[in-house]
């Protein structure tokens, strides 16, 4: 059942029930990485590099810079369930849907997001004047 169906029946989300009306199990579907941040251009080269291939992404935040896999986890079974709840990685344990993705998606608080080459290089000529030369 879709979160849709779910909140129209009125049932009251809880800590317990939340994660059950995650559709997709957001923080299930991807890996994030801390990143330096980038000076150079050589540095910009490289985060075009690896922006450059399939379901990479890079953001910034009041954190600093993070590279994202939209990978989906192996363990996640159909209904949201973890495949090794009892012996789930410990990020996995650590990590509280109290204030979550599903009440606000993380990229509300990107300053900056760049999903491709050409999203990262349009920054890259702004940044540096010279970049094409
Ligand atoms: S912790 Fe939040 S984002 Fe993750 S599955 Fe539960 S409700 Fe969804
Ligand atoms: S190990 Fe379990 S809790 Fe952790 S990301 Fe995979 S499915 Fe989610």
């Amino acid at each position: 059942m879709t979160l849709k169906n779910k909140s129209s029946l009125n049932v009251k989300i809880t800590p317990e029930n939340k994660c059950s009306f995650c559709h997709g199990s957001k923080c299930c579907s991807y890996v994030t990485e801390a990143l330096e941040t980038p000076r150079s251009k050589y540095d910009y080269e490289h985060l075009l590099w690896q922006v450059s291939h399939e379901n990479v992404q890079i953001y910034k935040d009041d954190e600093g810079w993070t590279i994202m896999f939209q990978s989906k986890c192996t363990h996640l079974q159909q209904g949201g369930r973890c495949g090794i709840y009892e012996v789930r990685p410990q990020i996995c344990r650590d990590h509280d849907n109290d204030y979550c993705e599903y009440d606000e998606p993380a990229e509300k608080s990107f300053e900056l997001f760049f999903n491709d080459y050409e999203s990262l290089h349009k920054h890259c000529k702004k940044r540096f004047k010279k970049w094409d030369r």
